[in-house]
């Protein structure tokens, strides 16, 4: 039977006992020598997650001191067994119901994630409601049956965990002028330099602009195949179109004797000065 991550870490957190990595692996229904993506399974580093820890440091494998929970050593114990582990959750689980946690219940599930707001799915009444980083330190009970409770830095670490490659960031810097259709629909602004010449440009429009008034790109296989087309260096036509987009000219250095010497003239200490200090 696989395991459930979300239940192992509970049980973690509310007994702060440590469990091996080797030890979670085997729960969650992995071969000793299977390959784990820890980071797809416990998500960006966090004190929720800090319990799973490498058998030799006692530590979790690349956690900041502030990403790791505050008692991670006040027990002694590190769970090293999966069947230990097993059976300490299944009783976990077999508490009274009343003494369980609204975090033990069937988790919310995250419907949008944006800043510091999340909408999430009550598993119990199947109603959406919304969860704020900044109120009530990020935890909210679900405003229409009370039964599930989300807490906002879990479900901001599932959702992108889940979205990391979806994210596209709004800037982006690339050595050339390039045009990529993943970038497409993200609103994305371009910084290149070229000679001493720095451009920014918005990547749709002016994808728009060079298809209809070029007539190119669009054809390439470059482009239908492999989504991505780009100017190993830009034409004068193209230059008159980017000219808008200029944010930075760099001055071309005057060809003074310092510039192809590199001799620099010691700046001038007069002795008047220090003489007048020392008074
Ligand atoms: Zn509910």
């Amino acid at each position: 039977m696989k395991g459930d991550i979300r239940k192992a870490l509970d049980y973690l957190n509310a007994n702060q006992v440590r469990a091996t990595y080797s030890a979670v692996q085997s729960y969650l229904g992995f071969g000793p020598f299977d390959k784990v993506d820890w980071q797809e399974i416990l998500g960006p580093p966090r004190q929720y997650t800090s319990w799973v820890v490498n058998k030799k440091t006692g530590l979790p494998d690349g956690y900041k001191p502030a990403e790791m929970h505050p008692d991670l050593m006040a027990s002694e114990e590190i769970i090293g067994k999966s069947k230990l582990l097993l059976a300490a959750i299944k009783e976990f689980k077999g508490r009274p119901e009343e003494e369980q946690s609204a975090t033990a219940s069937p988790k919310v599930e995250v419907a949008d994630c944006h800043g510091n707001n999340a909408a999430v799915m009550c598993p119990h009444c199947n109603k959406a409601y919304l969860i704020s980083g900044f109120l009530n330190k990020g935890v909210r009970s679900c405003p229409h049956c009370g039964k599930s409770k989300a807490v906002f830095q879990d479900v901001k670490a599932e959702w992108e965990a889940s979205h990391e490659n979806d994210i596209i960031e709004s800037d982006q810097f690339s050595t050339r002028m390039i045009f990529k259709k993943e970038w497409l629909g993200y609103d994305v602004w371009v910084t290149f330099t070229e000679d001493d010449t720095t451009y920014r440009y918005p990547h749709d429009q002016l994808l728009q602009t060079f298809i209809s008034r070029l007539s190119i790109i669009e054809g390439t296989k470059s482009w239908d195949q492999d989504g991505v087309y780009h100017f190993p260096r830009i034409s004068g036509e193209q230059k008159k179109m980017l000219k808008r987009y200029i944010t930075e000219v760099r001055d071309v250095p005057v060809a003074t004797q310092a510039a192809e010497t590199g001799f620099e003239l010691p700046e001038i200490k007069t002795a008047k000065k220090a003489k007048h200090l020392e008074d």
